[in-house]
């Protein structure tokens, strides 16, 4: 695996938790991700679980593999400490398909019956 890179763009919401500059309830950091709760929970349990650099959506971490990597294990991490149980992991990936802000994140979704399809 390579060093860490972790790029940033002065605009992006995310990219500014990842800085500080803006504060987030955050359960678990590493060099590569950080997870912190969701401002506006969809469940008893909403951790949002992202790469430290910046890429756009689901599509563009895939093509950094060791940000996508460890940002997986992440989750898994997350998952256990936080005694998840089942749960679902989301990317929404594009505006229409509920995107609104444009660094990658899994939402990790648990505490409460989750149907399927989602809407
Ligand atoms: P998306 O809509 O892109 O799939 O997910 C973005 C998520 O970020 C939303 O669930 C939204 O509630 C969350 N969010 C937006 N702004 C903030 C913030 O300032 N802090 C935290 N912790 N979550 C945020
Ligand atoms: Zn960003």
């Amino acid at each position: 695996m390579s060093e860490p890179v972790v790029t940033a763009d002065p605009d992006c919401l995310f990219c500014r938790i990842v800085a500080g500059e803006i504060p987030a309830d955050v359960v678990r950091e590493d060099d590569r991700t950080l997870a912190f709760r969701d401002i506006d929970p969809k469940a008893p349990t909403h951790v949002l679980v992202i790469p430290k650099a910046h890429h756009r959506d689901l599509v563009a971490l895939g093509g950094a593999p060791d940000d996508a990597a460890a940002v997986l294990a992440a989750a898994a991490a997350v998952a256990e400490d936080e005694a998840l149980g089942d749960f679902r992991a989301v990317a929404n990936t594009g505006a229409g398909a509920g995107q609104t802000v444009f660094h990658a994140h899994l939402h990790l979704l648990a505490g409460r019956p989750l149907t399927w399809p989602p809407g």
